[in-house]
């Protein structure tokens, strides 16, 4: 398997040099050649544990790496550290050290990057860079700390993450990481995390300081591979069940922002895997609501912060790769869309790709019918939902009453309840005025009659170590303060 930049320059890339390079030189993203049709295959055994499944998929992807060491991989990513659960139609991801379904991807890339630098014959450190609105942060943190031959900078946006999220980042341990707040939103901290990426002389600089630079953002294939799997684990899972028969279609409901999640599923599709409509649900920040309604992509309007705020995001970056099988994975078309959208803030899609793209619906949901949700949820089936979980679930019900269409669906809950406990009291009538975020944890806890997280119940207590803040126009001088 090889593999090529969306716009066109780089074409029969190894999965370890893509990996590695994370972005591609032409500003696009690296996708594979091909996508293996392997669900045939794969049914046969529906059974299978979550690791092995892993290697079959992967392994179909990375095909540079050998066996034994994907296989390493894998199970030093997920081995008593990551599991994926199915209850009531909910595909909970975050049985993990973050609480957060970014963990699935996160804790193997380290592990694969390691193998790819190997491969690569890289000697030198690699200093991961990553802008985060909570949750990529933490998550790729707990990922790299400590990994040999790597460093990780983190960039988040002071004011635009949870408390709980904020004090995750800033108790974070190990020898090699940095965090940094910003003044300014999330597409702010991406932007300048592009912009470093594409200063050709400051990473001449730090070459010669021996730092390359590398992203840990959902863009790296090596993080959207392993995010495949749990749609198949999750699909074979219904199947165990009894809920759907083997080759069933359903439907999939993704908590959308930077389209890495949904995307993955898209790919799992063009596996074989019988997934009829992708159901793409936004916050108020609802540009891929009207993306898919109109074929219109525009990101100029004012972010909203809201109580999902891992999804509080103006630019979906991996809708790119989607745009490039949309287009006939005609690479020119791709590049003057991502132009538009540099240089206009819009950008408007052929007939072809608008047609192409009916295979998705989106719509979104406001605060206020999140909070309905998760207190409706809880009071009828005593399931508790994270807020971004809640968004998909308000937008499934709009897409069931608007189509009639009642397949199966499976729900991506991808945070637990307790990553934004002040939000859930809210939506429960729990009385949290004036505590504290760690506080309200508690008081959650005790009144649902749920366990918080040995992750997240320790954080109160954590020494916070890191409290840097940084204007948005500063990032590299932050980033070399730490190299230095
Ligand atoms: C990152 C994140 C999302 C959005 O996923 P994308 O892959 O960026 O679309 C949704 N929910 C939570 C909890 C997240 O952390």
């Amino acid at each position: 398997m090889k593999f090529r930049s969306t716009r066109g320059l780089e074409k029969d890339i190894a999965s370890a040099q893509a990996i590695i390079n994370g972005i591609s030189k032409d500003g696009g993203l690296y996708v594979p050649d091909g996508f293996p049709k392997v669900y045939d295959e794969l049914k046969k055994d529906t059974k299978i544990q979550y690791e092995d499944l892993a290697f079959r998929i992967i392994n179909e992807y990375f095909t540079d790496i050998d066996d034994e060491e994907l296989m390493g991989a894998i199970n030093s990513a997920y081995n008593d550290r990551f599991s994926v659960e199915v209850k009531n139609n909910f595909l909970e991801l975050y049985h993990g050290p973050t609480c957060a379904f970014k963990d699935a991807a996160l804790l193997f890339l380290p592990q694969v990057m390691k193998r790819a630098k190997k491969i690569c014959d890289v000697k030198e450190d690699i200093t991961i860079l990553t802008a985060t609105s909570g949750d990529t942060g933490k998550a790729a943190l707990e990922g790299f700390k400590n990994v040999e031959g790597f460093k990780v900078v983190v960039y988040y946006p002071k004011n635009g993450v949870s408390t709980i999220q904020e004090r995750q980042m800033s108790s974070q341990e190990g020898n090699n990481v940095k965090i940094v707040g910003i003044k300014g939103n999330f597409d702010d901290a991406q932007t300048g995390v592009k912009e470093i990426f594409g200063d050709d002389d400051f990473r001449a600089g730090l070459a010669q300081k021996g730092y390359i630079l590398s992203s840990a953002n959902s863009i790296n294939i090596g993080r959207l591979v392993p995010q495949i799997v749990y749609y198949f684990y999750g699909y074979f899972n219904l199947v165990n069940q009894g809920i759907i028969k083997k080759d069933d279609a359903i439907n999939v409901v993704v908590p959308t922002g930077n389209f890495g999640n949904i995307l993955a599923g898209y790919y799992a599709k063009q596996m074989g895997l019988p997934i009829d409509k992708f159901i793409c649900a936004s916050n108020e920040n609802k540009v891929l609501t009207d993306f898919f309604e109109t074929g219109v992509y525009d990101k100029k309007r004012e972010l909203v912060l809201t109580e999902s705020p891992s999804m509080d995001i103006l630019v979906s970056s991996n809708l790119e790769r989607l745009l490039f099988e949309a287009s006939g994975r005609d690479t020119t078309v791709v590049s003057e869309l991502m132009k538009d959208l540099n240089t206009k803030g819009a950008y408007e899609v052929n007939e072809k790709i608008k047609s192409f793209i009916k295979e998705f619906y989106g719509n979104f949901a406001d605060a206020e019918e999140v909070y309905v949700a998760i207190k409706e949820v809880y009071e009828k089936e005593n399931y508790l939902m994270d807020t971004h979980t809640a968004v998909a679930y308000v937008v499934k019900k709009k897409y069931v009453e608007e189509t009639k269409d009642d397949k199966p669906a499976l729900i991506l809950s991808t945070a637990s309840p307790f990553k934004f406990p002040r939000s859930i009291c809210n939506a429960l009538n729990i009385d949290v005025e004036g505590i504290d975020d760690f506080k309200v944890l508690e008081k959650l806890s005790t009144n649902t009659n749920n366990t918080i997280p040995s992750s997240l119940s320790t954080l109160e207590t954590a020494k916070v170590l890191h409290d840097e803040v940084w204007d948005k126009s500063e990032m590299k001088d932050a980033l070399l303060s730490y190299l230095k």
